[in-house]
């Protein structure tokens, strides 16, 4: 099958990207980034003294990822409240956001990101983490290298970057029964060092196809990285 992209996007090509720091005033750091009709916003806190104080670790302070999404972020409203989706998301951003961080220079505190999705077209963990790292940076906070997310699928026989919830969902007819034809692997790289801080996969893919989609999603990376500096740069500018 020869798969043609219904946006007309090359396969290894974005959606729109936009990126802009310091947009909420009270909170340390924020951020927004939008992958096309997926948009997040982050707004940091902290770090603060973490209570209750049991919580507290003299060694290291705390991250603490929290991501969801508006109720009429998506076509059907999404009931309002934390879910099992919710939960996971907020996990795997908490995970890809850690390693650059010096936590150890902030014992006993914690770090709050919270992370609000506006609209929804698929790539919104991405969306978010990416807005998150931006947002951190914009926070003050020592980062030994930024994070950059993206979504990338299998389509059919081809790997592209940044589904939509169109692409996420589609599907083939095989023997008149409609089957899911999408893989999506979202994933993250740190800037300098290359390492991948997410990586989870819906669906199925060969061994090299992944890693072709790793290798395409580490050069988009670059990309949405340039964009992300470039606002932290403009906002410290200003
Ligand atoms: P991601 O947004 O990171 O790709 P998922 O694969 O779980 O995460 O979700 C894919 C897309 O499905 C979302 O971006 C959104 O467009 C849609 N979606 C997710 N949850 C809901 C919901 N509760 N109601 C309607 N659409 C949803």
């Amino acid at each position: 099958m020869v798969y043609k992209r219904e946006d007309g996007r090359a396969f290894d090509e974005t959606r729109k990207v936009e990126a802009k720091v310091g947009i909420i005033k009270r909170a340390d750091g924020s951020a927004m980034f939008s992958f096309g009709g997926s948009k997040a916003i982050a707004a940091v806190y902290g770090p603060r003294q973490l209570h209750p104080q049991h919580l507290q670790k003299p060694e290291k302070g705390l991250l603490r990822c929290y991501y969801d999404m508006l109720s009429f972020s998506v076509t059907e409203r999404k009931k309002p409240g934390p879910s099992r989706r919710s939960s996971e998301i907020s996990f795997v951003t908490t995970k890809s956001l850690e390693p650059v961080l010096q936590l150890d220079q902030f014992p006993n505190t914690v770090i709050d990101v919270y992370i609000m999705i506006l609209q929804a077209d698929a790539s919104t963990r991405c969306a978010g983490i990416n807005a998150a790292s931006m947002a951190l940076a914009n926070a003050g906070l020592e980062m030994t290298e930024l994070v950059t997310a993206v979504s990338m699928g299998k389509i059919g026989d081809a790997i592209v970057a940044d589904l939509t919830k169109e692409e996420e969902d589609f599907s083939i007819t095989k023997d008149g029964e409609e089957i899911k034809a999408a893989t999506d692997i979202p994933m993250a790289f740190l800037s300098r060092s290359g390492k991948i801080s997410l990586l989870q996969l819906d669906g199925k893919i060969k061994q090299e196809e992944l890693k072709e989609a790793m290798a395409v999603a580490k050069k988009v990376c670059k990309k949405i990285e340039e964009i992300q500096k470039n606002a932290i740069k403009k906002i410290n500018e200003d």
